[in-house]
């Protein structure tokens, strides 16, 4: 009696903890990546100064829980701003009572998140060399980190890795060099991905990276750059980021250090630079995607740029690549003083994007970037203009919209493809431009 009633009891606690166990994985699936069922991306576009300011309101209402895709700029340039599905019609109440217009440019974003899963899932095996790396397809950090050694053993005299730093989550900060020799030769740096959702971004640097070993000996004009100039590239500028893009939230920008008295994470690596730093263009919350940290190089992934650009000391151009809106800006983004290479930085940004547009016909904008984005303090090329790096850029790749930071993987090597052409051009200038 005694001993059936207590294995009854051992039984039906079992089944409770099997329960428990099904229902604690559950929880882990669910908490485990965040979903974006029913969220959309809006487009606005202010026709006047009362919407601008009425659109840019929208920023400090925190109950919106809104985030900017592509931010408010002037009259008539568009807002794209996703929204949770919970906060739609509010949303869209309080821009229709302002009679302000809207589109849906994305109507249920986790459907293309799904779309970019399925394409990353039919994955073929391990590529055993860069020959066989399918650059036509988004991959996670550890596949963009064998790259890259694969890469350094194949091509052992032309290119090297050091590693600057460490993330806040430990992860090494790669910078691939490409050197044909000579010591501490002028130097060109090239970073992608320091947002860390900008997956087109580190997918071309990926695509850089075999480019330029493949074209070295072969295109006359990389060719002459390499036996004069060092190219340095950092692919996965904001591991930690792009680490949880993959396994958590795909939306996510910043980096991931805590931020103490906050239960938000991370800070805008692309605000933290020591130039014009706490301004304008950045925000002192730290749960905004433009939180500029506690100061200014306060993330370990860009004071390692900052510590490795300082001791390097010889560096000329400095291309930091973002993405999306297609756009090819040179600094200030904290003032509006014109840099006093105003008239050499802009006229070969026009040629830079004619040079691109010149591959599929898209189109670029360019300028400095308080006159083509908006104002943004504590960005990266501000810093590296003051440092003395002339050829400071900075790209927006694409789209211009329509899937924003989703661009579909069949875009990626066309991306890539032109983005080069910009790229050479810039270069090449360099290196026939010395100073
Ligand atoms: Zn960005």
């Amino acid at each position: 009696m005694w001993t059936s009633t207590l294995s009854a009891l051992l039984f039906t606690l079992l089944v409770i903890m099997k329960g428990l166990l099904i229902f604690a994985a559950l929880v882990v699936a669910v908490l485990g990546k965040k979903t974006f069922e029913g969220h959309q991306v809006l487009r606005i576009v202010p026709k006047d100064d009362v919407q601008l300011s009425l659109i840019k309101d929208l920023e400090d209402i925190i109950e919106f829980e809104l985030d900017f895709w592509r931010g408010v700029t002037d009259v008539a340039i568009p807002v794209d701003v996703r929204v949770p599905i919970h906060n739609l019609q509010s949303v869209k109440i309080y821009l229709e009572t302002q009679d302000i217009e809207y589109s849906i440019m994305i109507e249920d974003l986790q459907v293309l998140l799904e779309e970019e899963q399925m394409s990353m899932a039919t994955r073929v095996t391990e590529p055993r060399n860069t020959d066989n790396f399918d650059f036509s397809r988004y991959h996670t950090i550890s596949e963009i980190y064998s790259f890259q050694d694969m890469l350094v053993a194949e091509n052992p005299n032309l290119v090297s890795k050091i590693v600057i730093g460490q993330s806040y989550e430990g992860r090494p900060l790669n910078v691939l060099k490409f050197s044909t020799g000579g010591t501490n030769r002028p130097a060109i740096w090239i970073d992608t991905g320091i947002h860390s959702r900008e997956w087109v971004t580190q997918a071309s640097g990926t695509w850089f990276a075999k480019k330029i070993v493949t074209e070295y000996g072969q295109d006359p004009a990389l060719t002459a750059i390499l036996n004069n100039i060092d190219i340095f590239l950092e692919i996965v500028t904001n591991p930690d980021g792009f680490a949880y893009t993959h396994t958590s939230n795909r939306m996510w920008r910043k980096t991931r250090k805590p931020n103490p008295g906050s239960s938000c994470a991370g800070v805008d690596p692309n605000r933290n630079w020591d130039a014009g730093f706490g301004g304008p263009g950045a925000s002192s919350s730290p749960c905004s995607e433009t939180y500029r940290g506690p100061k200014a190089h306060s993330e370990s992934e860009v004071k390692s740029i900052v510590d490795f650009v300082k001791s390097h000391g010889n560096f000329k151009a400095f291309i930091s690549i973002h993405s999306y809106s297609q756009m090819l800006m040179y600094p200030y983004g904290y003032t509006s003083t014109p840099v006093k290479d105003q008239a050499e930085l802009h006229s070969l940004a026009k040629q830079a994007i004619t040079d691109l547009a010149s591959l599929y016909g898209t189109s670029y904008r360019y300028g400095s970037i308080i006159n083509t984005i908006y104002q943004a303090s504590g960005g990266t090329i501000d810093w590296t203009y003051n440092q003395g790096i002339k050829y400071s850029y900075t790209f927006e790749l694409r789209d211009n919209g329509r899937y924003g930071f989703i661009l579909p993987a069949s875009q990626i090597i066309p991306t890539a493809e032109e983005t080069w052409r910009a790229l050479m051009t810039i270069m090449t200038h360099t290196l026939k431009n010395p100073y």
